[in-house]
């Protein structure tokens, strides 16, 4: 059994691209330029943006951090967007959610200029990514597409289940594992209807569990020999730790890990690779890689 390391991974990705940049900056090019924006005190959204920030510095990024309190209307949130879209500096910008009830999430995505959103979340990315365009590729998905490559595991031809169907994982992650020029794999989704949710598993090569229920996936679910990718993070009570929680995956790890090939850990495997696909989007928006 092989154990897929995400933070070995994402820090080597890390130094690449921050190499790329100072080879980038030393032939006189633009230092790639990324903003947030956040939105009220969320405590998670503060960690997440706290360590994009990092992140940035690490690669050799210019950061941006723009602050709000969630009093913001949506009026004056979309034009924080339309001066982000307009600033010639800026190559790529987030807006961190959730956002506050009284604003609609997807009207600020879509009013995001596609061609700075390297969160991969504006129609235009997702649909691009649907036909096999260049555009950004959300960083969860992306993210575990570049720790089947890392670690040389065969996707062409195999059986691919993934279980989740959400717009952020599941749906995205199933495109690109069917994708010719990606996992050219036969996906099967699975969802809380599927109702034959264990025989699809047991007949699947790779599995990749998005669902958000802790160790939901159990030994006799995984065929021998499979490739098992873990997404889900739910913060468990656990009064041993000193935060009150530990982070749980929706695979019984301690059960399942002999029976593969190769496993993501949780914490450790696809968690610390998906910041680092935002910055290598960064990378790709501060060189005009996908759009002008
Ligand atoms: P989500 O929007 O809540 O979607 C969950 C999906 O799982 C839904 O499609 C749901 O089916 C399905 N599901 C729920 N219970 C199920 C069950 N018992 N059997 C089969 N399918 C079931 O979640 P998400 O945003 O995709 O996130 C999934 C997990 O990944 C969460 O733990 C989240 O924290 C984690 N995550 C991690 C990262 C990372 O970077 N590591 C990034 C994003 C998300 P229905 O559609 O039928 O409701």
């Amino acid at each position: 059994m092989t154990l897929i390391d995400g933070k070995a991974t994402a820090a080597t990705i890390k130094a690449e691209i921050k190499a790329e940049v100072e080879r980038i900056v030393a032939a006189g090019g633009k230092r790639p330029h990324l903003a947030a924006v956040l939105v009220g005190h969320d405590g998670g959204s503060e960690t997440y943006v706290r360590n994009k920030v990092l992140a940035c510095e690490a690669c050799g990024f210019r950061s941006s951090l723009i602050r709000y309190e969630d009093t913001i209307t949506e009026a004056e949130l979309l034009d924080c967007v339309k001066q982000l879209n307009e600033d010639a500096d800026v190559d790529g910008f987030i807006v961190q959610l959730p956002l506050p009830k009284h604003i609609s999430e997807q009207k600020v995505i879509e009013a995001i200029d596609y061609r700075k959103d390297v969160d991969g979340f504006h129609p235009i990315n997702v649909g691009r990514m649907a036909i096999g365009l260049p555009c950004y590729i959300s960083a969860t998905p992306k993210g575990i597409l570049e720790l089947l490559r890392r670690y040389d595991i065969e996707t062409s031809g195999k059986k691919c289940v993934v279980l989740g169907r959400s717009n952020i994982v599941g749906k995205p992650m199933a495109q690109l594992m069917m994708q010719k020029q990606y996992g050219d794999a036969t996906v099967t989704v699975c969802h809380s209807r599927s109702r034959n949710l264990r025989e699809e598993c047991l007949a699947a090569d790779i599995i990749i569990a998005a669902i958000g229920r802790p160790e939901f996936l159990t030994a006799d679910m995984v065929k021998p020999g499979a490739v098992v990718i873990d997404v889900g993070t739910t913060r468990v009570p656990d009064a041993t730790r000193p935060k009150g929680f530990r982070l749980c995956g929706d695979v019984d790890f301690a059960n399942v890990a002999s029976l593969c090939s190769h496993i993501t850990p949780v914490p450790g495997g696809v968690g610390p690779m998906t910041i680092c696909m935002l910055m290598l989007n960064t990378l790709a928006a501060g060189k005009r890689e996908y759009y002008q």
